[in-house]
C-alpha cells in the first residue's frame, strides 16, 4: 500500500515524520501532481492555510483528479486546513475569503474558531476506540465543527465538542496529530485502510 502526503503547503514534513515507523520509506509518496496521486492508496491532507492549499491544488492540476479519487472512496486523513477542504459547508466567519471545498464530508465548519495563532493550545482529546487513552490534540487556528450531518459520524471529542469525524474511508480532524509526536492516529487510520482492502 502506497501512502501519500499532499505536499503543496503546510505541515508536510511533520506528517512525513509522523509516518516514519508506521509506513516503510519506499511506500511513502509526496503528492505534488496527478501522477503521484495515481500511485496513492491512502492520502494525508496536512494543516496549513486552506485558501492557499486550494489554490495550489488547482495550479497543480490536482483538483479534478482528487475529486474523482474522493468520489471513488480514496481513504484520506485530513487535518485542520485539510478538514476544511473536505467539508460540505463553511459557515461565515471573519477569516476573509473562504476556499472552495470538495464537499466530501457532511459537516459544517467555521474557520479559525478556536482563536488566533497565539491562542493555540494542546487539549486532551478522546478518540473513539483508540487504544492507549486520550490523545494530545494540538489546536492551531483550528476550524470548529458546527454540524455533523447524516453522512458523517463523530470520531473525536474535546470535552463535549466534536473535533474529529469519520465519513466512510475519510477521517477529518480539527487538530494536528502530526505535531504531537504521537503516531497512534496515523497508525489507527492506516490499520482501518488495511482492513478495508
Ligand atoms: N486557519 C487555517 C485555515 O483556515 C487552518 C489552520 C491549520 O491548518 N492549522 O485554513
Amino acid at each position: 500500500m502506497k501512502v501519500g502526503v499532499l505536499a503543496l503547503q503546510g505541515d508536510v514534513p511533520e506528517h512525513w515524520r509522523a509516518l516514519r515507523g508506521v509506513v516503510p520509506e519506499g511506500d511513502r509518496i509526496l503528492v505534488r501532481g496527478p501522477a503521484d496521486l495515481a500511485r496513492t492508496d491512502a492520502l494525508f491532507l496536512p494543516g496549513g492555510e486552506s485558501t492557499t492549499i486550494a489554490r495550489l491544488i488547482e495550479d497543480a492540476g490536482l483538483w479534478h483528479p482528487l475529486a474523482l479519487r474522493l468520489a471513488d472512496g480514496l481513504p484520506v486523513l485530513a487535518t485542520c486546513a485539510g478538514l476544511i477542504l473536505l467539508a460540505r459547508e463553511i459557515a461565515p466567519s471573519a477569516s476573509g475569503r473562504d476556499p472552495p471545498t470538495f464537499g466530501t464530508v457532511d459537516i459544517t465548519v467555521r474557520r479559525n474558531d478556536y482563536g488566533a495563532q497565539r491562542e493555540s493550545f494542546e487539549g486532551s482529546v478522546r478518540v473513539d476506540r483508540l487504544p492507549g487513552g486520550p490523545f494530545p490534540g494540538v489546536f492551531i487556528r483550528s476550524p470548529r465543527i458546527l454540524r455533523v450531518g447524516h453522512g458523517a459520524s463523530p470520531l473525536a471529542w474535546l470535552g463535549d465538542q466534536v473535533v474529529g469525524v469519520r465519513a466512510g474511508p475519510v477521517w477529518g480532524l480539527a487538530f494536528h496529530p502530526e505535531l504531537s509526536g504521537d503516531p497512534r492516529l496515523h497508525r489507527q487510520f492506516l490499520a482501518t485502510v488495511g482492513r478495508r482492502r
